[in-house]
């Protein structure tokens, strides 16, 4: 192949990567099967390093295969396989086409000592078992939380908009959906990285890749010593310098004839454009590559990196208003999801004993929260597919270290029995997978019932939703006065699924809860049989 088709065809396949990495984190309507959720996922570099350290096998091999890549190639992985990476180039690409500036970069000196401090700190971090740098940082996970957060809701609305328009033409392929509203304190994060992401790649193209990201700095350095690589050759060069200014990694210098190779993305624009066919890709083999940066060339103007994002667009609870709800509909946000509970009692007062958590609840077959907190990247791929939105981004729950990691929030929906989603998807091993039969035992916490916030004992009425919709029927209605009956609870079939608590109509504090288990165990076995029922999820758990 001509090398200078070699750019098409990158295109081509980074778009594939890119849109179908999208479409996996938007998927609403659940269109992607687990399995190639999974087997898609198999390529991206830092879950796949996470999940060998977490679990041996060939579905954690991926980042060898990169490794090899790299080795002969360059780094195709950041050109053609990061969806951040990609996502970066079409602003890129976008900005470059509406200011009309046909050569948009030049030479740049490296920013060696941040990329390789940032790469540093992650590694010391990741050996002393915390991930949180590393989740921070990383371009997979830094992407599927912008489509999470900011993409998804998006698609949604424009979903809610058409669809309503399609039905009265007859039209039924699109329908309403609900998707629970997201704390706006966890969004800021994300929202920063963005900011951050969009200039950067908007004024320097792909400097994000070559300062802040540890894949990219890790995969650089490796593509010094790759068997292909991209130099001048300085006989054929007429010192146009096109090569130069179309290379968005600033990692070409005509006037030396000398290529950064650490820093090159393997877009191959220069390939293409160099009208002499002077820019080479081939193997390095008895060539000198000049690694040396010239600074001949004046440094890029000083990044501000602690640049402010935008104001945050999330309104703060305490000023609902009716605008906040317009948009909420809009947006098809379920925070009433509780609709179609006319059955349960609404307590006559608020109650007034806190709920007891000793520790967070993490996702079935996370196996315990040492094991979570140190595997997941907090991706959000997990919270996208959870039917019941009960797997939200937590901000301290887990403490500093597991920042944006999902925790089950039984306030936003409950575990379905039957559903292993999570765990079929997890691209690091965070979240293990576990057949049907094993999550029905899988004990993420345990209950515990608070008597006198139960509207029962408070109101004199008959309640008993917890136990009605307990899978295991670990929480039963036992005789409490007259008629009444009041829930009693048994830990050792209780898998902390939160359907309990979930439902339970108290506030601001629960009469049933879920504490969760720091170490996960095995629940006894259920001594009645379930009945199954059919769930709706948009309006009610069971
Ligand atoms: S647990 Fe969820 S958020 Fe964490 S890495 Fe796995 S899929 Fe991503
Ligand atoms: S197993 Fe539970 S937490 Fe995981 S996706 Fe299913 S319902 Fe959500
Ligand atoms: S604990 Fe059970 S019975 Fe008591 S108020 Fe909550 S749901 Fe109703």
């Amino acid at each position: 192949m001509q090398t200078r088709y070699l750019k098409s065809f990158r295109v081509i396949i980074s778009l594939f990567f890119l849109v179908v990495s999208t479409l996996i984190f938007i998927d609403f309507r659940n269109s992607f099967s687990e399995g190639f959720i999974s087997s898609f996922l198999f390529l991206q570099f830092a879950p796949s390093v996470v999940k060998v350290l977490q679990v041996a096998g060939l579905s954690a091999l991926g980042f060898l295969v990169i490794l090899l890549l790299t080795m002969l190639f360059g780094r195709v992985y950041c050109s053609t396989i990061c969806p951040l990476g990609i996502f970066q180039d079409v602003v890129s690409w976008l900005s470059v086409k509406l200011r009309r500036k046909k050569w948009p970069y030049r030479y740049a000196k490296p920013h060696t000592v941040l990329r390789y401090s940032l790469l540093g700190l992650t590694v010391v971090f990741m050996l002393f078992g915390s991930i949180l740098i590393l989740s921070l940082l990383d371009p997979y996970s830094n992407f599927g939380r912008f489509v999470t957060y900011f993409g998804k809701p998006v698609a949604l609305g424009l979903n809610n908009w058409v669809a309503p328009m399609l039905v009265s033409g007859g039209v039924y392929t699109l329908y309403p959906v609900t998707l629970p509203a997201i704390r706006w304190e966890v969004m800021l994060f994300p929202l920063l990285m963005l900011v951050l992401v969009v200039w950067l790649s908007l004024k320097y193209g792909r400097l994000y890749c070559n300062t802040v990201c540890p894949v990219g700095t890790l995969l650089g350095y490796l593509s010094r010593f790759s068997l292909l690589q991209i130099y001048i050759d300085e006989q054929a060069c007429s010192k146009c310098g096109r090569c130069d200014r179309v290379c968005k990694s600033s990692c070409m210098s005509f006037r030396d004839g000398s290529v950064d190779f650490s820093r090159c993305v393997a877009c191959y624009n220069c390939l293409k454009i160099c009208p002499d066919n002077a820019v080479k890709y081939s193997a390095r083999h008895g060539r000198k590559i000049s690694l040396i940066d010239k600074d001949y060339l004046p440094s890029p103007e000083k990044i501000d990196v602690t640049a402010k994002p935008a104001e945050n667009p999330v309104v703060d609870d305490s000023k609902r208003s009716f605008i906040l709800t317009s948009l909420l509909v809009f947006f098809g946000i379920n925070r009433f999801a509780r609709a179609g509970t006319d059955d349960i009692p609404e307590p006559e007062q608020d109650t007034t004993i806190p709920e007891k958590k000793n520790y967070p609840v993490s996702p079935p077959g996370s196996v315990s929260l040492k094991h979570f907190n140190s595997a997941c990247t907090a991706c959000t791929l997990c919270v996208g597919v959870c039917p019941t939105h009960v797997l939200q981004p937590s901000l301290l729950e887990y403490g500093v270290g597991g920042f944006l990691q999902p925790h089950m929030d039984f306030h936003a929906g409950f575990c379905n029995f039957d559903c292993t989603s999570c765990g079929e998807v997890c691209p690091t091993g965070a979240i293990l997978p576990l057949s049907v039969d094993d999550k029905h035992v899988a004990q993420i916490g345990v209950v515990k019932f608070e008597r006198e916030n139960c509207v029962v004992y408070t109101d004199n009425t008959s309640c008993g939703a917890c136990s009605e919709h307990c899978p295991t029927r670990a929480c039963d209605m036992v005789p409490y006065i007259g008629e009444l009956t009041i829930p009693e609870v048994d830990e050792s079939t209780c898998i902390g699924c939160g359907a309990c608590e979930y439902i339970c109509p108290t506030r601001p504090y629960r009469a049933i809860y879920v504490d969760g288990n720091p170490i996960h165990k095995t629940a006894e076995r259920p001594k009645t049989e379930r009945v199954e029922q059919e769930v709706d999820y948009e309006d009610f758990p069971f």
